[in-house]
């Protein structure tokens, strides 16, 4: 059994009295230990899901899933506290913007003595106000910053955006979490500073053994510390597979168009030259067409394409289209 396993996750939101449906039919599997990823344009549903999975949505926002078992515990049938216990105790979430997900007006050590969860801690209570200072120091040693004192003392508009997002995986390390959900935490971010967040996340997987469940449009940087990648476009899943699979034989022509969009520095590329991408705009979600949702970009489409493709499914994960690229009749699952 999965690590965390979601079956048929629907997420509708509510625009001008309204519903809207934003994603159907998703279903999630992470293994103990994995770092997966979730790829997709913005505004292809990332933060929503993201916000669906932890259970941080307001009236404006229905979820619902067939079954959502995380680390064996059916959250489905629990009464609504409990399994906001559950939740916050055991995951947690990295948004895009890291100053704006900090309160401008403490400075970092109320912040992150606050974030500490009472629990870690067993002594009597007097004894927790030198234990949490200390655990923040060495918590932002981890995460690679190097003038502690100063970061302690500052207010969030006086650091960096990395500075913050470094701030804020630490808090996230100080609760312990078994799944950590990174919501693009590297847009708007040099590639040096992304490929620094990176490696932390990949660090956090490996030396606290947490799950991470990672969501980005920016396929190139992350590539390589992924495990499983869910290819998401308009609210659908269109591709899962293995990471090695995904880039040596993509099925679905999106993950392809991703791939070919990621330049090749190998090459003489010539100056100005433009980056190989699918024309046109991702469909509106109050305006989503009938058949396959990439039919109107899609270089590959027929009039088979009309209709809706189904979920296929093969030997290193599943995909949805009429047309699959790189794959035999014989390698497909239930043919
Ligand atoms: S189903 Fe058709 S339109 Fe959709 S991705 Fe496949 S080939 Fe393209």
């Amino acid at each position: 059994m999965a690590f965390l396993d979601i079956k048929n996750l629907c997420v509708d939101i509510r625009i001008d009295k309204v519903w809207v449906n934003i994603c159907s039919n998703l279903n999630i599997s992470i293994n103990e230990g994995e770092v997966c990823g979730m790829i997709g344009s913005s505004g292809s549903g990332k933060s929503i899901i993201a916000k669906a999975l932890t259970g941080m949505y307001g009236p404006n926002m229905r979820v619902h899933t067939d079954s959502f078992r995380f680390n064996d515990i059916e959250l489905n049938n629990m009464p609504s506290l409990m399994r906001r216990k559950v939740i916050g105790e055991n995951i947690a979430i990295i948004l895009q913007e890291a100053r704006s997900s900090l309160d401008p007006s403490l400075p970092i050590i109320t912040q992150m003595k606050r974030a500490l969860p009472r629990k870690a801690f067993d002594s009597p209570w007097y004894k927790s106000l030198f234990w949490r200072k200390k655990t923040v120091n060495n918590l932002l040693h981890r995460v690679g910053i190097k003038d502690v004192n100063k970061v302690i003392h500052s207010y969030p508009y006086e650091l960096s955006e990395v500075l913050c997002q470094k701030i804020i995986i630490a808090m996230a390390l100080g609760r312990k979490p078994k799944l950590l959900i990174a919501d693009d935490p590297i847009s708007s971010m040099t590639s040096i500073s992304q490929l620094q967040i990176l490696r932390l996340i990949a660090s956090f997987n490996k030396n606290s053994k947490v799950t991470v469940l990672y969501m980005t449009n920016d396929l190139a940087p992350s590539l390589k510390f992924m495990d499983k990648i869910y290819m998401l476009y308009c609210g659908q899943i269109v591709e899962t597979s293995t990471s090695k699979e995904l880039v040596a034989r993509p099925k679905h022509p999106y993950t392809e168009s991703m791939l070919n969009a990621i330049p090749d520095y190998n090459k003489n590329l010539r100056h100005k030259c433009k980056l190989k991408v699918l024309e046109g705009d991702p469909p509106e979600f109050t305006n989503i067409p009938i058949g396959c949702r990439l039919g109107s970009r899609c270089p590959y489409a027929d009039k088979e394409c009309n209709v809706m493709p189904g979920i296929t499914k093969y030997k290193h994960g599943s995909y949805r289209c009429h047309f699959p690229l790189n794959i035999k009749d014989e390698e497909i699952q239930g043919k």
